[in-house]
């Protein structure tokens, strides 16, 4: 497949709106005193993680005390514990915690849901390429998935997907921001999308990235759920908040969805990860300081980029799909060997490569690797 047509590559069409990259990175390390300014040495086995878009910087203070003090509890089954998070984002909103359903990260809630509505055996309309795990568990419970691809900005083509729906339509799933390339749909144009198509079948839209920007009001798609349309909206604990370790994630729906979803449920969730989400969903301090934190290392990334002439798709997420102008994978070999973990090739872009933000020191360290790899390569 031919290679998406992407305007030139200039600075400012590529940082087009995006909050976490205008950012830059102007008076952002000023920030005293708080745990994130810390800089701890994360570095996984086979080297800095850059692979998984995780937060290397979390979990917060609070979170950490909740996690250690729960070491006393940690027998005990955790039936109904869930109920004070639920509560928490019930109220933060505007829900009942009716249509709140807490999962073990929120790979659990897009599963179930890929496995509710699969059994249906209707159609799931998806975009390519995008995170698959709802339309992976879709197929395997007996339904057929018409993926589309990305527009040549690398965004949601929302016509072509329109285009793709019949009457067996089951479900849409929409990632916003999108997972691998960080682009977002924003609220102005998801909204009337999402309330058309969910007149004929339940739209998910994936906000698994959307609490990293401090705009995420104006683009949620949360509304829908407030206004009892056939929506989910899932949410994560392991980004903004750090916890991916911990798996807790949840999903906003109509309670009679949320009651189907839980149905299907097959495990139990974890105690010290319910009581690590709650101390961190309150620390608001935490959670603008993560942003921050984000937006330096994207900073830091989107600077050599630049500096070197790459193409990248505008990120909403922490992390960032750029052009390598060759297959994808030797760059990620050569990194690999400098001690930098990267993530695999993804389908219709072989010479595209998703880079996550680790600590803004990791980032710093990993610019110096590509840009003495890519000097070697075009020198
Ligand atoms: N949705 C998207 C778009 C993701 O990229 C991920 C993980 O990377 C998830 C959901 C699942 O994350 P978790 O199960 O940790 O909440």
């Amino acid at each position: 497949m031919s290679l998406p047509i992407l305007r030139p590559v200039s600075r400012r069409n590529l940082l087009r709106g995006s909050p976490l990259l205008l950012a830059g990175t102007a008076g952002l390390l000023s920030t005293p005193g708080l745990l994130l300014a810390q800089e701890p040495a994360r570095r996984g086995a086979a080297g800095v993680r850059l692979a998984a878009n995780e937060n290397a910087y979390g979990p917060c203070e609070g979170a950490r005390r909740a996690i250690a003090e729960s070491i006393d509890d940690i027998w005990q089954y955790a039936f109904g514990q869930e109920m004070r998070l639920k509560q928490m984002i019930a109220e933060r909103e505007g829900l009942t915690p009716a249509q709140v359903l807490i999962t073990a990260g929120s790979a659990e809630a897009i599963q179930l849901a890929g496995l509710v509505y699969g059994l249906s055996r209707g159609e799931m309309i998806t975009a390519d390429p995008t995170f698959s795990l709802t339309t992976d568990f879709g197929k395997l419970a007996g339904s057929t998935v018409r993926s589309v691809p990305l527009d040549d900005t690398l965004t949601h083509d929302l016509d072509a997907m329109a285009a793709q729906v019949t009457a067996n339509t089951s479900l849409m799933y929409l990632c916003n921001p999108n997972n691998p390339t960080g682009t977002l749909v924003p609220g102005d144009q998801l909204r009337p999308f999402v309330s058309e198509m969910a007149k004929n079948m339940t739209v998910l839209v994936d906000e698994a990235y959307l609490d990293l920007s401090e705009e995420m009001a104006r683009h949620t798609a949360l509304p829908h759920v407030v206004a009892g349309e056939n929506v989910i909206v899932t949410r994560t604990f392991s980004k903004l908040h750090g916890l991916a370790g911990l798996r807790i994630g949840y999903a906003l729906a109509r309670p009679e969805v949320v009651e189907k979803l839980e149905a299907h449920r097959m495990g139990v969730l974890n105690l010290a990860g319910l009581r690590a989400a709650v101390a961190s969903l309150e620390d608001e301090d935490y959670q603008r300081l993560s942003r921050q934190r984000v937006r330096e290392a994207l900073a830091v990334t989107t600077q050599w980029l630049d500096d070197l002439g790459f193409r990248y798709a505008d990120t909403w997420g922490n992390f960032v799909f750029f052009d390598t102008r060759a297959p994808a994978g030797e760059f990620s070999a050569a990194m690999r060997e400098a001690g930098f973990q990267l993530g695999r090739p993804y389908g219709p872009y072989p010479d595209w490569c998703r880079i996550s933000m680790g600590t803004v020191e990791q980032m710093q360290a990993f610019a110096a690797a590509a840009r003495g790899y890519f000097a070697g390569r075009m020198g």
